[in-house]
């Protein structure tokens, strides 16, 4: 298996080689060389597996030079109740109405980056010690990448964790589950502007190569190919538990804001899971839909880019967004390198003649959800269902129940639990007990470590040096 860039200008690589790299040198992404296919037979062997044996399975094929024993040692030791909170790791639950929810959210940090990131805390550790190297993780977050990088990676040895944030845009619980953190190696940086500001600044050290290679910068943001990996996993979970046998279809309607989830769901298609359908919902920040409509992708900039009650998905350049393009041309990178020049140019690009295909053989549709339409979905459900659905989910819910033709089974992926985002919950329902994790509780109480800087990335680099110099 080799991997190779969506920009075409790097030699090939292997899994091992990309894991701990972020954008490729020509500045595309690296995605496999081509998807290994799952025949009849293994989806069969594996309907009936643990998620921990199932993850090893499909890592497997993406990583084929890691040795079996060690790479069923790092799945063991990352999907584990403990660490989940159930032995099904991302149990699937149905709404009265029909619509299905498969629970990503139940790891340290309540969002489903968990999922991905608590197998790269334990990869990198694994990688590291392997090749005798250190590394210097620089990510940027609107909330919940972030804490999930950090308590994937807090007491890791060889690792340290500059994080950044848009200041002010993240949740009251989501601030506190990170800046409350007193690790040695991690390090909050929050940054007067929006989450791509933060985006910005990251690239941008990372574009700095002799200052990228000094002080061994690395990313865990969501472009990280182990991250998109590790996803595939679930979209295999959540077909088998919501399924009876192999001959029925699934369709998955996910959340979105990066493409990074998503990305993972159009992999398991095109691996051969029976997916019909993969659904985009977003919120106000709707470039994506207006993509999965028109054909049309229209990056915005920051100033025009709402801060919204579902702040995980306030993204209007979807950076991983790449990756599926790159396979709609035909893989073409020239075509990537043309694409993406208009969109540093800030118009875009327009592949309204690709909408066919876009639909049929890749299966995409999208939709929308806005401030009240979230709330009145999370009222709703909570009404039918006695349950609380968090504002990310509860938009991909709405979006589901919109799209959703007969007789189709469709699976809403949780991203996250209502307990990280109680003020919206609380604004859709009133005063109810929002139920938070026994650990979780008096969180915002705890003492916070951050420094606020302004949005320049010479600052940030101080940071840097400053930590790392003496
Ligand atoms: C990150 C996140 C999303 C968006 O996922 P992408 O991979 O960026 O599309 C949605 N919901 C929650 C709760 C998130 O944390």
């Amino acid at each position: 298996m080799n991997y190779i860039s969506t920009r075409g200008q790097t030699e090939r690589k292997t899994f091992s080689q990309i894991v701990l790299m972020g954008l490729a040198p020509d500045g595309g992404l690296m995605l496999p060389e081509s998807y290994p296919q799952v025949s009849a037979t293994m989806l069969a062997n594996w309907r009936n597996l643990s998620y921990k044996n199932l993850a090893f399975e499909i890592i497997s094929l993406f990583a084929p030079e890691i040795p079996a024993e060690d790479l069923h040692d790092i799945v063991s030791r990352t999907y584990t109740e403990d660490v989940f909170g159930t032995a099904d790791i991302t149990p699937v639950r149905t709404l009265s109405d029909g619509i299905k929810i498969q629970a990503l959210s139940n790891g340290p940090t309540l969002a489903f980056k968990d999922m991905a990131m608590q197998f790269l805390g334990n990869l990198f550790e694994y990688v590291l010690a392997k090749e005798n190297k250190q590394l210097n993780i620089l990510g940027a977050t609107s909330g919940d990448t972030g804490s999930a990088a950090e308590y994937a990676l807090r007491g890791k040895k060889g690792v340290n964790v500059f994080m950044l944030s848009p200041e002010g845009k993240m949740s009251a619980f989501q601030r506190a589950q990170m800046f409350s953190l007193q690790d040695e190696n991690i390090v909050n940086i929050a940054v007067k502007g929006m989450f791509d500001d933060c985006q910005d600044i990251v690239k941008a050290v990372q574009n700095d190569h002799a200052f990228k290679e000094k002080y061994h910068i690395g990313t865990v943001n969501s472009i990280n190919w182990g991250r998109i990996v590790a996803q595939v996993v679930y979209y295999f979970a959540g077909y088998f538990r919501a399924t009876a046998n192999n001959s029925e279809r699934v369709s998955f309607c996910v959340p979105s804001g990066n493409f990074g989830n998503i990305c993972a769901g159009h992999i398991a298609k095109q691996m051969g899971l029976p997916i019909d359908r993969l659904i985009v919902a977003t919120n106000e920040n709707d470039v994506l839909d207006q993509f999965f409509q028109t054909g049309e992708y229209r990056p915005r900039s920051t100033a025009q880019t709402y801060v919204t009650s579902s702040p995980s998905m306030d993204i209007s350049k979807a950076s991983n967004f790449e990756r599926f393009v790159f396979d709609l041309v035909g893989r073409d990178s020239q075509q990537i390198v043309d694409l993406w020049e208009k969109v540093g140019a800030g118009t875009g690009f327009d592949l309204g003649n690709r909408l066919p295909e876009i639909r049929e053989k890749y299966g995409f549709t999208s939709g929308k959800s806005t401030h009240a339409d979230r709330l009145a979905t999370i009222k709703q459900v909570f009404a039918s269902d006695k349950a609380l659905l968090d504002p990310h989910t509860a938009d991909g819910v709405k979006v589901a129940r919109e799209v959703r033709l007969p007789n189709e089974t469709i699976i809403c992926l949780e991203t996250a639990l209502a307990a990280k985002f109680d003020e919206t919950i609380r604004e859709a329902v009133g005063e109810v007990a929002i139920p938070r994790p026994a650990k979780l509780v008096g969180l915002e109480d705890l003492p916070q470590r951050v420094q606020i800087v302004e949005n320049d990335d010479e600052i940030v680099k101080q940071i840097i040096r400053a930590k790392l110099d003496n």
